[in-house]
């Protein structure tokens, strides 16, 4: 019978709820049970695809082409696990849903409410990612207790709980305990709040979680156990961790967080196994090398923008022994000052996903510079596209080439839209999403990296490499290394002259483990480790 833990947050936002649902994912798979992953979003749109990065940070598509919550990809990161479209819902698709359900007349005339028409909706959400080889659904939800959006949410989880019965959830509350300064303290009190508003819903948390910049000692457990009403062995402390993300596990692990959830269940498990994962930290914490990469971007300043290119990069250079220092570059910025001001000191450039003119032509500029200089580069998705045009405007001298993204009057237009997009209307959910095959040239770069002559990765794009083009471009030396199978759409495109030039059409980045690096994030770190260029300061 699948169980199922509920993951919620109090005090403050931005406690790194997604993470301890990872980290609870990872451990519990290390027992040997089977684990999915789900996230509620309480927002209003019905998947994040069409905010943009201050709203929300990264857009994580999954292979069945949902775009989805960034969490999604802590849970594929930390457990190896491939999630769905179903692991994800917003109150905009649940409400889409229940109105779908009310035009065609499935509420034969009766009135539809929150509760429990909402509530019932959110339940049966939680059940679909239910199959019967799942041990637990891990299932967090977003937001804070207390917020208004969030409290249809929490009234369905008291539902669920009560018709699956008591010893079949958990609920884990994550949670701040402040350090005061001046009285020299922790306190408990944000938290007693906390609770006290879950317990007003009819949830008692089973488990804490207690972010804290200082260790808890034996009375702040005690007392957290006593007003809270949880066990103490269930009170666990959650302090920043040194390094690296991927440390928080063993944290948990170290206080038999694992074990309290499987007693708690009733569940069977064997003995823990995270040998290779304590590798993977090891490796991290006692890398003597380091590299700087380039982010050339249009959100230089976010830190989740480009979250999962991020993760990649650290993952590759703990293959390497190395530390990846990220210089997160706007392409602005170089648009002011010039490359070699800006980037002259990095190991490798990588120009990631993006959409829209602002920044577009300090991203080629950066193209220009590496392919110049002889400097490792990576264009992801729009950072394909902002190689091909570099090459197009420099090499094949088609001095106004251009994306139709942009300039759709451009006389060459070498990266166009996709046949498919031009009837499209709608912004939502209608870009070419989600994972296809793609096969790759014999003898190319990019084969010998893969290690195989197909591949599967993810995409999120309109526009595409343009055929009328491909001829002049293999001649003038950027081949063309990876095609559709229908032999329709370059996926992939590379420079042999050059010591690492790669553009691809997909996002590799969110197929990249920490135990299990991506080949192209391996290659392009290790050739930047090479160091055809000098250390930044
Ligand atoms: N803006 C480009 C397109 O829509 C690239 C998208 C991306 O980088 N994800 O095709």
């Amino acid at each position: 019978m699948t169980k199922y833990i509920f993951v919620t947050g109090g005090v403050v936002s931005s406690l790194g709820k997604g993470i301890t649902a990872a980290s609870i994912g990872l451990l519990l798979k290390s027992r040997g049970l089977r684990v999915i992953h789900q996230k509620f979003d309480p927002y209003l749109n019905v998947d994040p695809g069409t905010m943009n990065p201050y709203q929300h940070g990264e857009v994580y598509v999954t292979d069945d082409g949902a775009e989805t919550d960034l969490d999604l990809g802590h849970y594929e990161r930390f457990t190896g696990i491939t999630t769905t479209r179903n692991c994800n819902y917003t109150s905009g698709r649940i409400y889409d849903s229940i109105i779908g359900k009310e035009r065609r007349g499935d509420y034969l005339g009766g009135t539809v409410q929150v509760v429990p028409h909402v509530t019932t909706e959110i339940c049966d959400s939680i059940r679909s990612v239910v199959t019967p080889d799942i041990d637990v659904v891990i299932c967090e939800i977003g937001g804070t207790v207390g917020d208004i959006e969030s409290h249809p949410f929490l009234e369905a989880l008291r539902q669920f709980r009560q018709q699956t019965g008591r010893g079949n959830s958990l609920f884990i509350h994550v949670t701040l305990i402040p350090y005061l300064e001046r009285a020299g303290e922790v306190k408990t009190k944000p938290t007693q709040h906390s609770v006290g508003r879950l317990r007003e819903i009819g949830i008692i948390p089973d488990i804490l979680i207690c972010r804290s910049e200082k260790h808890l000692d034996k009375e702040v457990r005690k007392k957290l156990s006593l007003f809270c009403n949880v066990d103490e062995e269930a009170v666990i402390e959650a302090m920043d961790v040194p390094n690296t993300i991927y440390e928080v596990p063993l944290e948990f692990a170290a206080q038999e967080l694992d074990t309290v959830i499987i007693d708690s269940l009733g569940l069977r498990a064997s003995r823990r196994n995270l040998k290779l994962w304590r590798d993977y930290v090891d490796r991290v914490t006692s890398a003597e090398r380091e590299v700087s990469i380039a982010i050339v971007g249009k959100y230089s300043e976010l830190l989740d923008a480009y979250k999962s290119i991020h993760e990649s990069l650290q993952h590759a250079g703990a293959f390497h022994n190395a530390r990846v220092r990220i210089v997160s570059v706007s392409a602005e910025e170089i648009e002011q000052k010039g490359p070699a001001e800006v980037i002259s000191g990095c190991g490798g450039i990588l120009v990631p996903g993006g959409f829209g003119s602002r920044g577009v032509e300090g991203k080629i500029l950066a193209v220009r510079y590496a392919r110049e200089n002889n400097i490792p580069y990576f264009g992801i998705c729009y950072g394909m596209h902002v190689a091909v045009i570099e090459f197009a405007r420099n090499v094949l001298h088609l001095k106004e080439a251009d994306t139709a993204e942009n300039n759709p009057a451009t006389p060459h237009p070498v990266i166009h839209l996709m046949e498919e997009q031009k009837r499209i209307m709608n912004l939502g959910g209608t870009m070419r999403l989600g994972a296809f095959p793609c096969n790759l040239a014999k003898g190319s770069f990019i084969r010998k990296m893969y290690g195989k002559e197909q591949i599967s990765e993810r995409h999120r794009h309109r526009f595409e490499f343009n055929n009328d083009y491909r001829e002049g471009f293999e001649k003038a030396g950027m081949a063309l290394t990876g095609i559709s199978p229908n032999g329709l759409l370059v996926e992939t495109v590379e420079i042999p002259d050059h010591p690492w030039f790669i553009g691809v059409q997909f996002h590799p980045e969110f197929k990249s483990r920490p135990i299990d690096p991506h080949p192209l994030f391996k290659g392009f770190v290790g050739a930047s480790l090479a160091g055809k260029g000098k250390q930044c300061e």
